[in-house]
């Protein structure tokens, strides 16, 4: 078995440099984010916040640390201190929580509105009509303390190649269309282990990868 630096020097090699890597350390142990981290990784990703806190507070200070599962809101205010960026957001109230949690630490949040991509029903996320209504709202303007950098996507679990480039390459249009009015607009996340290379062959400038990393999880620990 190849070991968590080796795993993570040959997906680096096989990213363009402008491509960013998120380690997604979900379930696995401090010492395999230490092991990580002793190789130079420094973003990792989370999807449970309490989690994701204790870690915070285990390991060294310059890691990034990114949110990218669903999130509920009367949690959000554990990580506002210092989540660098989060992934899943789907909901305007949830924007609305982290505006005002991170204000409380004179803070502005990076956030990515989460689409829609997959043909399955199971997944989370805005259509781009309702992406476009955020964006375009009144409301948001209001939220000082937010940033919304660009999206995230999850593709459909399948092995058809053909169908998830078609949905990668759907939120990459989209993508391209919203940064030219809003200029704030950098990092389009999407790919993970099974399909990061495709991803990012049709656009994603950030891809979270768990597994190929780290192994696979196992939940009943
Ligand atoms: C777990 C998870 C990943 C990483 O999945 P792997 O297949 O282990 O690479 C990526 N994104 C999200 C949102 C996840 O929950």
């Amino acid at each position: 078995m190849s070991t968590i630096k080796e795993n993570l020097l040959n997906i680096k090699q096989s990213l363009p440099e402008e491509v960013t890597l998120v380690a997604v350390s979900k379930t696995k142990p401090i010492a395999d984010l230490q092991e990580a981290y002793n190789a130079g990784q420094r973003i990792f990703g989370e999807n449970k916040i309490q989690e994701m806190v204790e870690k915070y507070e285990a390991l060294p200070k310059d890691i990034k640390w990114h949110m990218i599962g669903h999130l509920q809101s009367n949690k959000v205010k554990y990580m506002a201190h210092f989540v660098d960026l989060i992934h899943g957001v789907d909901k305007f109230s949830t924007l609305k929580e982290i505006n005002k949690q991170a204000k409380k630490h004179n803070r502005i949040i990076n956030c990515l509105l989460q689409a829609k991509i997959a043909k399955e029903e199971t997944k989370f996320g805005l259509s781009f009509k309702d992406i476009e209504t955020i964006l375009s709202s009144e409301e948001i303007k209001e939220l000082e303390n937010i940033k919304i950098v660009g999206f995230m996507g999850m593709a459909t679990f399948t092995d058809n190649q053909k169908q998830l480039a078609e949905e990668f390459l759907s939120l990459k249009t989209f993508f391209d269309n919203q940064q030219q009015t809003t200029n704030s607009f950098n990092t389009l996340s999407m790919g993970m282990s099974g399909d990061y290379l495709l991803a990012v062959k049709n656009g994603s400038t950030m891809v979270r990868v768990g597994s190929s990393i780290f192994g696979n999880r196992n939940y009943n620990q």
